[in-house]
């Protein structure tokens, strides 16, 4: 049990950090994107699917083009 759930408490942790962090630092370039390791599309952190990365794979970006060099697509749903 402990090794399902610590992933998950850890990740919620980076969400809400990084939710508290970005919020009042709007302009400053912090992790705007988020993308899966195994997966093409990447997404804003306020995108459903963003919440739903598994915590193995999530990668986090600062910018766009860091994200498509990487091999990632902009997400058709929060469209980054
Ligand atoms: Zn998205």
């Amino acid at each position: 049990m402990k090794r399902i759930i610590r992933p998950a408490v850890i990740a919620l942790l980076l969400l809400l950090m990084s939710g508290t962090i970005t919020a009042p630092l709007h302009s400053k370039p912090e992790v705007k994107y988020v993308a899966s390791r195994i997966r093409a599309p990447f997404h804003y952190l306020s995108c459903e699917w963003a919440k739903r990365i598994s915590p193995e794979n999530v990668v986090y970006y600062t910018t766009r083009e860091e994200a498509i060099k990487a091999g990632h697509r902009p997400c058709r749903i929060c469209n980054p």
